[in-house]
């Protein structure tokens, strides 16, 4: 067998004739950027949010820094974030010229450790960013009461966690703003580069319009700086439609991530991921945690299974971000994951018979 991390083709010809009928209607209205496929996107997301208000930008970073600058972070300002994400989360803090202040994230579920928030606070801090990683809600209850408590704002990194829910309550509606990303492997993704922000506030909403069209309200008159961030009509298109099957894909993500719990669970030198949010969890990334990582590397080579680490190194280790100052040591949980964790291919349209393969041959090896 030859199992792919991600197979984005299946999904495609499952819903082909729906998404060429939309596509030719872009072509034939001429709505490339931004017009009537992206305002219906737009308003069917915030229903499926259950939030006021969407607003389509151009990828997942790019929500990330229009929420962040439409609260109003800004030069010097700081922002709380956690050290085991993907880059874009510093990266959006950074591109307002703030500084990414972060925190050690939870050994079970890998969300931010919200215990560890009030210490970071200064009054340079503006605003949090909980990560809700592999698709799991971080601790929204505890976080809304800190971030109140000290009058900061709340922006969630829903890039991974379209749909996941709490009591109810869907990823991205707890916070001020809830970013997510489009990318194409995403629970929810695009043919192409998409982002979006969720939102019940009429004023975030109002400057992001502004902001992701050149900071005009009327055109050609520009009220602040902007940037070209708008969604592109044909993403517009395509997510309209891939939204009706989102909670259908969700449910058989978990059904992998079940069957792979089935298999892995009981043995001692594996550790499966914590479901805490109870029917939440939407098994963006289904993540395992091992002594011996080359070991299962070398297997999954051998035997033509395709795997992801996320993320090989934190943030606060990376490159780019040395200036921070943060040596190794500073966030041991973190960093005993990028060492340790794998993840294991899922797609909704992963056969029974492929996810049973991929767990055996773990199981088989001894592990
Ligand atoms: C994918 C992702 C982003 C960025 O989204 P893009 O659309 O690729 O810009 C941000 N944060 C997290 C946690 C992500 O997984």
């Amino acid at each position: 067998m030859d199992i792919k991390f991600l197979d984005l083709k299946y999904q495609y010809q499952t819903i082909k004739n729906e998404i060429d009928t939309e596509i030719g209607k872009v072509f034939d209205s001429g709505q490339f950027s931004g017009g009537q496929f992206v305002k219906n996107f737009e308003d069917r997301f915030a229903v499926y949010c259950g939030t006021k208000y969407a607003a389509g930008v151009s990828s997942g970073t790019s929500a990330l820094w229009m929420a962040l600058k439409a609260i109003g972070v800004e030069e010097n300002d700081e922002v709380i974030t956690v050290a085991n994400s993907f880059i874009a989360t510093a990266e959006a803090i950074s591109m307002c010229g703030a500084i990414p202040v972060l925190v050690d994230v939870k050994d079970d579920t890998c969300t931010i450790d919200v215990k560890q928030i009030k210490r970071k606070i200064t009054e340079k801090t503006k605003a949090i960013i909980p990560v809700h990683i592999y698709g799991q809600i971080s601790d929204m209850k505890e976080l809304m009461h800190v971030a109140r408590q000290y009058g900061l704002k709340v922006v969630e990194d829903a890039a991974q966690a379209h749909g996941a829910t709490v009591e109810g309550k869907k990823a991205g509606s707890f916070g001020d703003a809830g970013c997510f990303s489009f990318y194409p492997g995403k629970n929810l993704g695009g043919y192409g580069e998409a982002g979006c922000v969720v939102t019940n506030d009429e004023k975030i909403f109002n400057r992001i319009c502004m902001i992701r069209d050149h900071g005009q309200k009327k055109k050609y008159h520009h009220t602040c700086i902007g940037s070209n961030e708008r969604m592109d009509g044909l993403q517009g298109a395509v997510l309209s439609v891939k939204l009706k099957y989102l909670d259908d894909w969700n449910k058989k993500r978990k059904s992998v991530a079940h069957k792979y719990n089935e298999i892995l669970s009981g043995i001692e030198k594996i550790k499966i991921p914590v479901e805490k949010t109870e029917e939440g969890h939407v098994y963006h990334i289904y993540q395992i945690e091992v002594e011996n990582r080359k070991k299962i590397i070398e297997l999954f080579e051998k035997n033509n299974i395709g795997y992801g680490i996320h993320y090989p190194c934190p943030i606060h280790l990376q490159k780019a971000y040395q200036f921070l100052n943060l040596s190794e040591g500073s966030f041991p949980v973190a960093e005993e994951k990028a060492l340790k964790t794998i993840s294991l291919p899922v797609y909704p349209e992963m056969r029974m018979e492929e996810v049973e393969f991929v767990a055996n041959t773990i199981r088989s090896k001894g592990f």
